[in-house]
């Protein structure tokens, strides 16, 4: 039985070289080189073409190597195994690190200085103290709770909304819709960190951004899919939103002409929230999943497929 990898970054060696230490004599075949179909017991991946990974009829988990599930979730032949999340701690620090960078940015209005500069003005804009800046997550998962903790820390006044209620350090949770309209209406900066699912697809949709208090800022990093651009733009010119930065967009990269490449009110960045993939880490997730499989215990980070994350 077999092991199929599909690389993600870097030579297939740097995945190989630690695999082959956690799985000694396991027979791992690098993606498209399947080989027999009727051997592959586990696979590691990002995405097949639609409908491969139903073509292994021994296939008993697959393990996931990016941290949206959308991505996976979408192939409408999805087999009926285990997904399990290979993702951890190393890449939500690089996510906090990507958020902090973003609040701290926002909290100092250095995009709207930056506009100011360009336009060669020089004038003094109100400012808040960090207590009285109030910034909500949407989502508080991995990615979410672990920024939400650290911007807490940074001294600013932190509000997470998710699914259920959480108990992060420093964080004031909300859930339930009423729930998400009321810390909306408190939110200075909104940081989304939501998974992409049926359910929140196109979810920061007009009432939600109509919700913040004029002025408000919004930092983007979960799925382009989220948030409607023509959303996004009325918001803006609607003084809602003060400005915008998104990591991910509806359409990547925007296409030729898209007001977001010229907006000044807009920051785009490509699609680089998580900074680094440490595939050390993932191997280890992936080879702690097979040892697990195996040895009839229980899964760690199991994707829920109707919920979607
Ligand atoms: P998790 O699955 O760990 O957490 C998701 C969070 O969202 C949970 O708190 C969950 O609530 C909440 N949630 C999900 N659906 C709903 C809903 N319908 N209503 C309210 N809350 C909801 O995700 P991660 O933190 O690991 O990642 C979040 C997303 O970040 C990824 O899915 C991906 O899209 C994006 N991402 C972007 C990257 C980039 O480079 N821009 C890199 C990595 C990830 P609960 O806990 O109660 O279930």
């Amino acid at each position: 039985m077999a092991l199929l990898l599909q690389p993600l970054i870097g030579d297939n060696e740097t995945w190989l070289k630690p695999l082959r230490q956690l799985l000694p004599g396991e027979d791992i075949r690098i993606w498209p080189n399947v080989g027999n179909a009727e051997d592959i017991e586990f696979a590691a991946v990002m995405r097949l073409p639609d409908g491969k990974l139903a073509e292994f009829p021994s296939l008993r988990m697959i393990c996931s190597l990016l941290a949206g599930q959308d991505i996976l979730l979408s192939d409408p032949g999805l087999p009926d195994v285990p997904i399990v999340r290979t993702d951890d701690q190393e890449g939500s620090e690089s996510m906090t690190t990507t958020v902090l960078v973003h609040v701290l940015r926002h909290y100092c209005q250095l995009p709207q200085y930056a506009a100011m500069q360009a336009r060669g003005g020089w004038e003094r804009l109100p400012h808040r103290w960090k207590k009285d800046t109030n910034v909500g997550f949407l989502g508080l998962g991995l990615f979410g709770a672990g920024a939400a903790r650290r911007i807490a820390h940074e001294g600013f006044n932190v509000m997470g909304w998710s699914r259920t209620t959480k108990n992060v350090e420093g964080v004031t949770s909300f859930s339930g819709p009423q729930g998400l309209m009321e810390m909306l209406r408190k939110t200075h900066i909104l940081v989304n960190l939501l998974p992409l699912t049926p359910e929140t697809r196109g979810m920061v949709n007009r009432e939600v951004l109509g919700a913040l208090p004029k002025g408000a800022s919004l930092i983007n990093l979960g799925r382009g899919a989220h948030l409607r651009a023509s959303d996004l733009y009325w918001a803006l010119d609607e003084g809602i939103l003060s400005h915008a930065t998104l990591d991910v967009f509806e359409v990547e990269p925007p296409p030729p002409g898209e007001r977001a490449w010229t907006d000044p009110r807009i920051t785009l960045t490509p699609h680089v929230a998580r900074l680094e993939y440490d595939i050390e880490s993932t191997v280890l997730h992936i080879a702690k999943a097979i040892n697990a499989i195996r040895g009839g215990q229980s899964l760690q980070g199991l994707v829920d497929r109707r919920r979607g994350y």
